[in-house]
């Protein structure tokens, strides 16, 4: 089936349309059109080769709501119709320990990226959800609870996920302390499911100018991280701290926040952090751990939920010619929070 995109042709050049293939179903396939897809900030840096392994022509995208409009003979979990959502991996092995557990993000043998991939069975690269149509094998694919806006859930299979897990593997819930570093596309939906999950939830912050943006999006107070003084008097008092943050920075400041045997978990940046002392982790018991995306089963956990709490990301609709204006302000934390394109402005 030929297809309609937008791809990265190279590192330097704005992104344009690509016509290119989307492969016949397998028995086990889930054929779809696109409806919307969020724009990830890995989408700019795979788009740019920031992190030194990116194939072209690319088509990025791996937040992605359509729906339904072929199944191969052997699904059985969804109909023509049906509104489904894609999120960041598209297959793994299915046969390790991890794949077993329902962590496929964890696979042994990796798992399949639902763009700059290779393909289990063809090893062709896998093109995302910046096209018109998609083909994924069922047990990737997700359903969309009835009633959730599907213009708005797209950005739920990447930065809802990424942040949910964590709240899920630290146990977070009614009486927890949650922090939340940086007010991004992961940090405003790590506030909105920690509130959902019964957290207390402290927006950190290097100015106060975020104070309006973290109570508009209900968090319980905003803590300015260049106050010493509102610093030294928060000592102690989270159990954990998402730290969401995409780019290099000093984590030092935060290790005194967290209470005995508190966390830090970083979801945003990918690469070497800064030196930091091991007092804090030994004394206070603490961690600082690293979190990816969530498994297929909790990802749709974290679908129903936001389905039955209302829970959305706050988004901003753009035609599929904005891709490159989009890159250049998030670039610039212009946007609140996630650009979400419609791909009905692609023909
Ligand atoms: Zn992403
Ligand atoms: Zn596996």
């Amino acid at each position: 089936m030929k297809t309609l995109g937008y791809a990265a042709q190279n590192p330097q050049d704005p992104l344009g349309p690509f016509t290119f293939e989307r492969r016949s179903l397998r028995d086990n396939d889930v054929a779809m059109d696109v409806l919307y897809c969020g724009v990830c900030h890995s989408d700019l840096h795979q788009a740019r080769n920031d992190w030194g392994f990116s194939r072209y022509p690319m088509v990025p995208g791996h937040e992605i709501v359509g729906r339904v409009t072929a199944v191969g003979p052997k699904v059985t979990r969804y109909k023509v119709g049906d509104a489904v959502a894609v999120g960041c991996m598209v297959d793994s092995c299915q046969e390790c320990d991890q794949c077993r557990k329902g962590e496929e993000q964890l696979c042994r043998q990796g798992n399949t990226q639902t763009y700059n991939g290779v393909d289990r069975v063809t090893r062709e690269a896998t093109q995302g959800g910046y096209s018109k149509q998609l083909v994924v094998r069922e047990e990737f694919v997700l359903r969309v609870p009835d009633g959730l806006d599907l213009s708005k859930a797209a950005p739920l299979l990447c930065a809802g996920i990424t942040t949910y897990s964590p709240l899920r593997t630290w146990n977070v819930g009614p009486g927890s302390r949650v922090g939340v570093v940086g007010l991004g596309g992961l940090g405003h939906m790590a506030v909105k499911l920690a509130i959902g999950l019964g957290a207390t939830v402290t927006v950190l912050s290097r100015s106060a100018d975020k104070r309006s943006d973290a109570m508009e999006l209900g968090a319980d107070a905003l803590l300015v991280s260049s106050d010493a003084q509102a610093m030294k008097a928060a000592a102690n008092s989270f159990d954990l701290i998402i730290d969401t943050v995409p780019v290099k920075h000093d984590l030092k400041p935060y290790m005194p926040l967290l209470d005995i045997d508190g966390t830090l978990v970083m979801v945003g940046q990918v690469g070497p952090i800064d030196e930091i002392s091991s007092i804090p982790l030994l004394l206070g018991r603490r961690r600082i751990a690293g979190s990816p995306i969530g498994g297929i089963a909790e990802t749709q956990e974290m679908l129903d939920f936001c389905g039955k709490k209302n829970i959305l990301p706050e988004c901003e609709m753009i035609r599929m010619d904005e891709i490159n204006q989009a890159y250049e302000r998030m670039e610039r934390s212009d946007v609140r929070y996630r650009f979400v394109i419609d791909l009905a402005t692609l023909s």
